[in-house]
């Protein structure tokens, strides 16, 4: 690589990108992840080709899902655990987020956040925000990618950030080995806008803001959580999700935290899970991106582009019925094809 294409990144080839990244550096990869969020043909294909090339050398790390409502302290957990991971325990850290809200609200979750500062100053540890994706598929396909990237530049710690409102949970859990959800302490999960089956999914449930005038209502909220854990069935992992409580301000509950996930990677790694999952995960994967590949190829097909509109206002008028019409779309895409 000459030194004008380093400081440009213009004209890079695969080998160049991925390269910098087994090396470790972090410019390269933030600038490959630039890659892998950009929806210009040319771009998508090139960074298919350097995730090509660090796939060897990923799925090294641990990955965690992190989630909670809107303003109970998920940057500033991962701001004070993501300290104590790095500083405290030693890991290389990176913090990616999915955040398909991000678009309307125009900023990202960890973007517009100036509160991991400590954090983006070690030098073992990597924040990226959230990609200005158009749809949850799009973001979580850049995250789940960018997430391997990281891995092959050497980091064993993943955090990924979601708010935990919508569906982006699920992508989540799709992708990480372990689910963590931080509530408020002293409202009920409902009034929290959080959604039972996410707590279904949650490997720990942590009450944060456990500190001043707050820690007997954090505690209190956090045997509630307790009980109820103990009406779900057991997870498949073999684990028994756990109600804590922490602080972000105050670093309570975190190296108890940091003790609980030790605990669960020790089971599930004994126990078979870990890699079970892992392959369960990339099996969806898989069959998600062939849906999204075909999906593409289907409408993006001049035959079918220009006959779509035709179709769908015989439907409305009643003309054809939606199954013959879906049918004929499909039979004048088939004839289109090169014999
Ligand atoms: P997010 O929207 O979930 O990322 O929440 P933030 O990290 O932005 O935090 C929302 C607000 O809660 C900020 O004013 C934080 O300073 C405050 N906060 C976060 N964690 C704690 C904590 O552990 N204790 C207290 N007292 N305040 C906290």
């Amino acid at each position: 690589m000459n030194k004008k294409a380093i400081i440009s990144g213009k004209n890079w080839s695969a080998s160049d990108y991925a390269e910098g990244i087994l090396r470790g550096d972090r410019v390269v990869l933030s600038r490959a992840i630039t890659l892998v969020e950009s929806s210009r043909p040319e771009h998508r294909e090139l960074a298919q080709q350097v995730l090509e090339k660090c796939l060897p050398h990923s799925g090294n790390s641990f990955r965690i899902g992190i989630t909670g409502p809107p303003g109970v302290g998920k940057s500033s957990f991962i701001e004070a655990f993501g300290n104590y991971i790095v500083q405290e325990q030693g890991y290389k850290l990176a913090v990616l987020a999915i955040d398909p809200s991000s678009q309307v609200s125009g900023g990202s979750i960890l973007g517009d956040k100036t509160r991991m500062e400590k954090l983006s100053l070690e030098s073992n540890a990597f924040i990226r925000p959230s990609p200005a994706g158009s749809s949850l598929g799009g973001v979580a396909n850049c995250t789940h990618e960018s997430m391997l990237l990281c891995e092959a530049a050497g980091f064993e710690m993943i955090f990924i950030e979601t708010v935990g409102v919508g569906q982006s949970e699920t992508a989540v859990a799709g992708m990480v080995d372990f689910f963590m959800l931080l509530l408020l302490p002293g409202a009920g999960d409902e009034l929290q806008g959080i959604k039972r089956g996410i707590v279904e999914m949650a490997d720990i449930l942590a009450v944060n803001k456990a500190d001043g005038d707050r820690i007997e209502l954090a505690k209190s909220a956090r045997k509630d959580y307790a009980q109820a854990l103990h009406l779900f069935s057991e997870k498949p992992s073999g684990w028994l999700p756990k109600a804590v409580t922490c602080s972000a301000n105050s670093g309570e509950g975190l190296p108890e935290i940091w003790k609980l996930i030790a605990d669960y990677q020790a089971i599930v790694k004994l126990n078979g899970w870990f890699n079970e999952n892992r392959k369960a995960q990339l099996a969806a994967w898989f069959s998600s991106q062939l849906e999204q590949s075909i999906h593409r190829f289907f409408f993006e097909n001049p035959v079918v582009k220009s006959a779509l509109e035709a179709q769908k206002q015989a439907v409305l008028e009643g003309k054809i019925s939606p199954t013959n019409a879906a049918h004929q779309l499909l039979d004048l895409f088939l004839k289109s094809l090169p014999k």
